[in-house]
């Protein structure tokens, strides 16, 4: 059914009168009064904008013309339960429309009683007007021909889901960090602008292009960019979306999409997640996915039915190359491949770049020492941690974003949002022990990174924090870098047991024990690092069905797992004397650097060399080789 101004007109008017009474008859006498929505606990307004980052409130109402919100929310400090709340809202608050709206939070408003006649006039010609938008806005949608979310009242016909960019506005310079991959895709420009160069030498430009990395690595970024250099048309569409609950939807969005592409040509095809259509056939757990099969089949077909010139170039993403059907990867399909890793330190320096092009940063800032201090990080991370601090700047109504706000934004994005520090209490003084055993022991040892700060304000699950800081990226660890931050994630647990006694050792270390373990295994049966030899026993095999590292293919012997779990038991015990010994022999110097973290909470890493420096004059002595 095509809607036209006639139909439209005459749905409206009805609908303007109906809506007019409902207006004046219910909605009016039965707004709610502030006073009768009795909420017995307050926050501040920036406390209610982190427990809407954290996702923790439910429902907002808004009252007393946007002066005052109750909302309904659920928190630990909250004893995880529901609780209304009221929160004074400041005169303008842009933030928090776009806040809320992200996160998809029920908003209700509530008029003031004293509603003058004049706002009831206002009013009651605004809601018709809205419904009149509303309207107008699926009419426009139903007769959108770009093939956009188009097509809106067709039925029988799939719909089509595929976006269009005419033009993406992403160029080669917004993507940084990843040169090789700009460099394989320059090519691809060029083949866009330039067809003839190619064609003159009976050049085939790739028809298909994989791309293959991490989430926010970039991928979709570098796509558009691809686009945007080559000034064509950017037609995308993710795998997910194509699965759809018929069989034969997908199939027959795959269909449009591409004859919309050929319209347009030449043109970019992105294809995002492109392993929810691509997944090996035949083999599925639960049976056959008849409709997958069938989509994958029209995917293959289409890349098939055009020719290599005709400047259509698909553009597909996926972080598991591993589990896509052989066919897809064939010659003329996605025969090149691409991969985006996660960034170095360079390569996190140039996007830190990038996206503080159009931030105020203090000068002092040097965006070096954010990229050292982000290791793992990947491109979306790092817009985002920009992206946080600049809003924690406006919160602390500062001008220019300044280093503090960015390790609070990193500190957060890394352990989780800061909670209240604990009372001074005897809990309070075993945390203290053993993250001042984490930092000694990573202090003392020749190969463990320098601490860059302990703190005793909790953070997410954690109620006390030892930061360390790697000092490069490393690709290759030694084996006694290992040992040594086995030892140095043994360091809390030692403690509790010197100081406080085997009984009074608590759970605080389940996490350190579950990396330590995961650790030592992998030095026996992945690295070769222990009596058993130079053995691969296990690899951290991906399987197709179950998601990666869930299986660990095994080929050894009952034999040899009692070996290996010998070995495992040998590392840890040995690292676990180590570090025993460690703390018993600087017992003093952590006496003191407990009791100065309970007074002032965090120490700095420097401060905290300095001090152990006044006890020992080597400052890494400790040297385990074996
Ligand atoms: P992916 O598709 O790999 O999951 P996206 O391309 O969607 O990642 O990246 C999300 C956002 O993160 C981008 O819009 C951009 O702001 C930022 N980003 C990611 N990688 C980079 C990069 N290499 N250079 C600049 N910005 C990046
Ligand atoms: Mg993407
Ligand atoms: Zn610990």
């Amino acid at each position: 059914m095509k809607l036209s101004w006639k139909t439209f007109l005459l749905w409206s008017l009805p609908i303007m009168i109906i809506s007019f009474f409902l207006w004046q008859g219910f909605l009016t006498p039965t707004s709610n009064d502030l006073n009768n929505n009795i909420a017995n606990s307050r926050m501040t307004y920036g406390r209610f904008l982190e427990y809407l980052d954290m996702g923790w409130v439910k429902k907002v109402d808004i009252y007393d013309n946007g002066h005052t919100a109750i909302i309904e929310a659920v928190g630990p400090e909250l004893g995880n339960r529901l609780q209304k709340i009221r929160v004074e809202l400041p005169a303008s608050a842009p933030e928090l429309i776009t806040k809320l709206k992200k996160n998809n939070i029920d908003l209700d408003a509530h008029p003031a009683k004293n509603n003058t006649a004049i706002w009831n006039l206002i009013g009651n010609l605004f809601f018709p007007l809205l419904l009149i938008g509303g309207l107008a806005y699926l009419f426009r949608r139903s007769n959108n021909t770009n093939g956009g979310p188009g097509q809106a009242m067709s039925f029988g016909k799939s719909k089509a889901l595929f976006q269009m960019e005419a033009k993406t506005g992403v160029v080669f310079d917004d993507v940084a960090g990843i040169d090789e991959a700009k460099e394989e895709f320059e090519e691809v420009v060029t083949f866009l602008k330039q067809p003839e160069s190619f064609t003159a030498v009976g050049a085939k430009i790739p028809k298909g292009v994989l791309l293959i990395g991490p989430p926010g690595t970039g991928k979709t970024l570098l796509a558009k960019a691809i686009a945007g250099e080559a000034n064509v048309p950017f037609f995308s569409i993710s795998g997910s979306e194509f699965v759809e609950m018929f069989v034969g939807v997908g199939a027959s969005r795959v269909r449009d999409l591409f004859k919309k592409a050929k319209e347009n040509a030449p043109c970019i095809v992105f294809i995002d997640e492109i392993d929810a259509v691509g997944r090996q056939r035949g083999t599925g757990i639960g049976g056959g996915n008849d409709e997958r099969e069938q989509t994958l089949n029209q995917l293959l077909t289409e890349m098939d039915g055009f020719e290599g010139n005709t400047g259509i170039i698909v553009i597909a993403a996926t972080n598991r190359a591993d589990i896509l059907d052989s066919a897809l990867l064939r010659p003329g399909r996605f025969d090149r491949q691409v991969s985006v890793d996660v960034p170095d330190f360079k390569g996190r320096l140039a996007i830190l770049n990038v996206h503080a092009r159009n931030k105020k940063i203090d000068p002092k800032v040097a965006l070096s020492i954010i990229a050292r201090r982000t290791p793992g990080f990947s491109g979306a991370d790092l817009a985002n941690l920009l992206n946080e601090a600049a809003i924690l700047t406006v919160r602390r109504k500062k001008n220019a974003i300044t280093l503090n706000e960015i390790d609070t934004s990193i500190d957060r994005i890394v352990a989780g949002m800061e909670g209240m520090p604990l009372i001074d209490s005897k809990s309070k003084r075993l945390i203290a022990y053993h993250e001042v055993g984490h930092a000694i022991v990573g202090t003392l040892l020749k190969d463990h990174y320098p601490v860059q700060k302990v703190t005793l304000i909790p953070r997410g699950q954690a109620r006390g924090l030892t930061w360390f800081t790697p000092s490069e990226d490393q690709n290759l660890i030694s084996r006694s870098e290992i040992k040594a931050r086995i030892m140095g994630a043994l360091g809390g647990r030692a403690a509790e047991e010197i100081v406080f006694g085997d009984s009074e050792v608590t759970t605080g270390a389940s996490n350190d024990l579950q990396q330590i373990t995961s650790m030592a295994r992998q030095m026996v049966t992945r690295f070769g690092m222990s009596s058993i030899g130079p053995l691969s026993l296990e690899n951290e095999e991906s399987n197709p069905f179950l998601g990666r590292g869930m299986v660990s293919s095994s080929e050894y012997s009952d034999e040899v797992a009692i070996k290996i779990d010998e070995q495992i038991q040998k590392i840890v015990q040995e690292c676990h004397q180590n570090t025993l010994i460690i703390i018993q022999e600087n017992r003093v110097v952590i006496d003191r650097l407990v009791d100065l973290l309970i007074e002032q909470e965090t120490i700095e890493g420097e401060e905290f060399r300095e001090i152990i420096a006044e006890y020992t004059s080597i400052p890494q002595k400790y040297e385990y080789a074996k």
